[in-house]
């Protein structure tokens, strides 16, 4: 809960903070009779239309019609809401903000977060000056890789020296107690006494919230008989990496257009950075959170997801996607070439390259379908099932009702088929579909689909049900899922929350087993985990559950195939003035297809014997 100013410190910061001195620190006014003029900084012009009154301590655009007093400017100028824009105003003038009815306890807390960040700050300096010495590695690192100078200070970038303890004597010398840089996260307890360096021999990344305050760090290691490549600060009271985008201290003030791009790593940002690409920051490793949502949509109107080109980086796509689905962002997908990420692909490509990227970049929901594309043959009849299946789950999710109906239309010329029967498709609930008559002129097509159109939706609730279960043994069995590798994928699932729940539970296996953090990983999506967690659970052997489960849904769907084939033949049949020659090769089509499923069906049923046997 954001912490309420009183009205006279508010009043009081605004009236230390004179409003002339703070413009002129971003811009250069010029004094002109009773205000000062300048060219505005929130729009492109040519004669300065931007006035600032001392006398009434307030500024205003005669272009634009931007306007406001000392704390407005900063909003505007920074991309920061009221109490942050105030907290820097006070800062500047030196003053503490006394929360009212802050309680003790919470003021201990504040102070203890002061008195963690000098600490890094200290810590940020010491890092740097180890960088700045004489044939120090982190150097060496560094200019291979073609940052500049700019660059490296603009991120203050550092170097932990390879020793035990030079940091830790560093600050003890400066009065830091030991407990102080342990719950910093800067050092570890031995076992028998004192403590060590938690970064040793790193080229090392200060980690600033917001409003550019060091709050952790991350390092990366340089010996490549070190483990792990990279290592990020431990939660502590001033860090919580689900809550901070890193590079967006400066990427707020950079945002083009009010879009920002969102990479995965800090040297990703870094890069980007250097090449021009200002608006970018990056989620530091860890999957995007609702509050990461939350806090982009407070400053940008568009956000382009930026993840590499592989299997990992379409699943966090889909992951994000959903969640940004929360906010009124408009998203948009850059999907790199495969086994390359933003870093190596703007060193080996050129920022032109990476432009021309952005400038193409699909929507969120151009990027699903076209991975569902991908994946299903429009030149079947089963692939067009599929694909207007998912797409449509994927429609039924838009909020805009006309930006549903015009993918929808787009989609119902894709697989040949009315705009309104797919419409009505998605109405019912986005999981039934229609067939197209291959053989009958347009006009005559017009005429006979509605009829055939009609098909009832899928039942899924059966599925749904062996999802939820499967999941619910999941999660009560996080140290058992090395026995999915190669049997279950995010493929066996229907729905398109639980897909990603299944993704959420085997990358964050460990933290599940140890029963960390379950609200933050699954956030987003409590409602699904309410229900898959009261599911009754089978009490069977692990590999029977895996078993039945896969076996389930490969038969549920190729059971819901046959259904749709079958009333389409009967449909066929019953069509009197159609081609006879068409219509008999049409139903030869799709006999053989209900023949391939059945023999499908029969083998399955047949390894149930198998298993069971076993
Ligand atoms: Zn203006």
């Amino acid at each position: 809960m954001k912490k309420r100013i009183p009205e006279e410190i508010v009043n009081e910061i605004i009236s230390r903070n004179d409003i002339v001195e703070v413009i002129s620190e971003y811009l250069p006014l010029q004094p002109g009779g009773a205000n000062h003029r300048a060219l505005c900084p929130f729009h492109n012009e040519k004669t300065p239309s931007f006035m600032v009154s001392r006398e009434k301590q307030i500024y205003k655009c005669f272009g634009c019609g931007a306007a406001g007093n000392v704390a407005g400017f900063i909003m505007e100028k920074e991309n920061l809401d009221f109490v942050e824009a105030l907290k820097k105003l006070a800062e500047r003038v030196h003053m503490q903000i006394p929360e009212d009815d802050m309680s003790q306890e919470a003021k201990e807390m504040l102070q203890e977060q002061h008195t963690l960040m000098d600490l890094h700050r200290e810590a940020a300096s010491f890092y740097f000056q180890n960088l700045k010495k004489p044939g120090s590695p982190g150097a060496a690192y560094l200019a291979k890789r073609g940052w500049s100078i700019h660059t490296i200070k603009g991120f203050g970038l550092g170097y932990a020296p390879d020793q035990w303890d030079a940091l830790t004597r560093h600050l003890v010398k400066k009065g830091h107690p030991e407990n102080q840089l342990i719950k910093a996260g800067l050092a570890i307890k031995r076992e028998k006494s004192g403590v060590y360096d938690r970064f040793r021999n790193r080229v090392m990344f200060p980690i600033f919230d917001i409003r550019g305050n060091v709050v952790a760090f991350g390092g990366r290691i340089l010996s490549s008989d070190d483990t792990p490549k990279y290592l990020n600060s431990p939660e502590t009271p001033t860090f919580n990496k689900r809550h901070l985008l890193y590079g967006l201290n400066i990427a707020r003030t950079q945002l083009i257009n009010k879009t920002l791009i969102l990479v995965e790593g800090y040297t990703d940002v870094i890069s980007l950075h250097e090449q021009g690409f200002k608006n970018s920051a990056a989620t530091l490793g860890t999957s995007l959170t609702p509050d990461h949502a939350k806090l982009v949509e407070k400053m940008a109107e568009k956000v382009i997801l930026c993840f590499d080109g592989d299997d990992a980086g379409i699943r966090a796509a889909q992951r994000s996607i959903q969640i940004f689905r929360q906010t009124q962002l408009e998203v948009r997908i850059l999907t790199l070439p495969k086994g390359t990420d933003p870093d190596q692909y703007i060193q080996d490509e050129g920022k032109e390259a990476f432009q021309n990227l952005l400038e193409k970049t699909p929507t969120a929901v151009d990027y699903q379908i076209s991975l569902i594309r991908r994946k299903h043959s429009l030149a079947t009849v089963e692939g067009k099932l599929h694909f207007a299946r998912e797409t449509a789950d994927i429609l039924k999710q838009i909020k805009s009702l006309v930006e549903r109906e015009a993918y929808a239309g787009r989609i119902a010329e894709e697989i040949g088929v009315s705009k309104a029967s797919f419409m009505q498709e998605l109405q019912q609930n986005g999981r039934g579909f229609v067939q197209k008559q291959p053989y009958q002129s347009s006009k005559r097509r017009k005429e006979f689909m509605p009829v055939i159109e009609a098909m009832i939706p899928l039942e899924v609730d059966p599925l749904l049900k062996s999802e939820q279960q499967f999941l619910k043994w999941m999660l009560d069995h996080s140290d058992e899922l090395d026995r999915l590798t190669d049997k279950v994928s995010d493929e066996y699932f229907h729905d398109p929350a639980h897909k990603i729940i299944f993704s959420i539970i085997l990358e964050n296996a460990k933290e599940i087993e140890e029963n960390q953090k379950k609200v933050d990983l699954f956030a987003g999506f409590e409602k699904e985990l309410a229900n898959i967690e009261k599911t009754e659970e089978h009490n069977l052997p692990n590999d029977e559950i895996i078993y039945r489960f896969t076996h389930f849904v490969r038969k549920y769907r190729l059971q819901q195939q046959l259904k749709h084939l079958e009333k389409q033949l009967q449909h066929i049949e019953e069509l009197v003035d159609m081609n006879p020659k068409e219509k008999e090769d049409e139903m030869l089509k799709m006999g053989m297809e209900i023949r391939r499923i059945n023999i499908e069906l029969q083998q399955l049923s047949l390894q149930k014997g198998v298993k069971t046997n076993g």
